[in-house]
């Protein structure tokens, strides 16, 4: 169905920027909203707001004559940020998502879909690297990643209570680990594949790279084509229950190490840094009621996904002159 007018918020971040691109491609009016502009190519949005979402006027401006709502807007970052700044993040998340929601609501609103997160997730069943996959109804008995976790899980509850009390058409998508170009890459909001992509780029052959913790902790990382043909699908169907968005492809920290290190053509040596976090020991996505709800589950695998995304990250670099640009050609050759 296209000619809808939707609207994306956490347009210029990562995700919501090329999200906005697949609903300009599918025909639809796109209004993006966020604090900033997208800072690596600009936005294809119809319409871009520069708008803080904390506020409950600025949500009503937003949601005015929206049929979808892809509300994406968050506070985070990699796990040394989320693990630092607990009553802030929460905070902030919590005012973003209980003013979406209402808003949305009283602006009589089609569809609104929330972004969660795999953190959700009950800690304790994450102690091991070589960790079961994770359900949706694992999410219960709450035990999840304090401050930005818990504000997930609790935008997931209101989520439902929406729906309940006012019948309003509500999606819940628990992502896990998205990565791809045009991703922060670094000053402390990156995740793994691109801070490791990052590392990897500025070394030279033979170089140490340094990894958070002993490298052993497991997780599944999903590329962000996959992360929006999901959201895209979610979308058009009829679940209002929280679903896993991620790939079931288990890879130890040092694993994606080797493979970013293959696909620059360098060998490094690696010093684990214990000092630093490195969240839950093991956590991986258990894809069975995804392939049931979408009859699809994402396919592109680490490899493939991991190439574009280093590429990027290395052309950034040299344009940002923070790699010499005869490397590039060395490990393009
Ligand atoms: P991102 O940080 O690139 O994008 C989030 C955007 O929200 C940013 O551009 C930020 O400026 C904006 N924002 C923050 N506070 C705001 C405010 N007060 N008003 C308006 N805009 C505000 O992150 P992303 O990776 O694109 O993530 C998108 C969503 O997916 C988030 O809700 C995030 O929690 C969720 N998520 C992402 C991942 C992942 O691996 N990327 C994993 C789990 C969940």
């Amino acid at each position: 169905m296209a000619g809808l007018r939707v609207l994306v918020t956490g347009a210029g971040g990562f995700i919501g920027h090329h999200l906005v691109k697949r609903l300009k491609a599918d025909g639809h009016l796109v209004r993006g909203v966020d604090l900033k502009l997208p800072e690596y190519e600009e936005t294809e949005a119809d319409e871009f707001k520069l708008l803080d979402l904390r506020r409950w006027d600025n949500c009503l401006l937003a949601t005015r004559r929206i049929d979808h709502v892809y509300n994406l807007a968050a506070d985070m970052g990699g796990i040394g940020y989320i693990t630092a700044h607990l009553a802030h993040i929460a905070r902030n998340n919590t005012l973003i998502n209980a003013h979406m929601i209402e808003a949305s609501r009283q602006h009589r609103v089609q569809r609104f879909l929330f972004s969660s997160s795999a953190c959700v997730y009950a800690q304790s069943m994450q102690k091991s690297a070589d960790v079961l996959p994770l359900k949706e109804e694992d999410a219960y008995p709450a035990d999840p990643e304090p401050g930005y976790g818990w504000e997930k899980l609790y935008a997931e509850q209101l989520c439902q209570y929406y729906h309940h009390d006012y019948a309003f058409d509500t999606r819940v998508v628990r992502f896990h680990n998205v990565y791809g170009p045009l991703g922060t890459y670094e000053g402390g909001k990156e995740k793994a594949p691109a801070a490791i992509c990052r590392k990897v780029a500025r070394a030279d052959d033979g170089d140490t790279v340094e990894i958070w913790g002993d490298g052993k902790q497991t997780r599944s990382f999903m590329y962000v084509d996959d992360c929006v043909e999901g959201l895209i699908r979610l979308m058009a169907s009829d679940h209002h229950l929280p679903l896993n968005l991620g790939t079931d492809e288990l890879i130890t920290i040092n694993g994606l190490l080797d493979l970013v290190s293959t696909i620059a053509g360098k060998r490094l040596v690696t010093r684990h840094d214990l000092t630093k976090p490195q969240g839950v020991r093991g956590r991986n996505s258990d894809n069975g009621q995804l392939r049931k709800v979408l009859g699809w589950e994402p396919g592109i695998t680490l490899r493939q996904g991991l190439q574009p995304t280093y590429r990027w990250i290395e052309r950034e670099l040299v344009k940002t002159a923070k790699v010499p640009d005869e490397r590039t050609e060395i490990a393009a050759a």
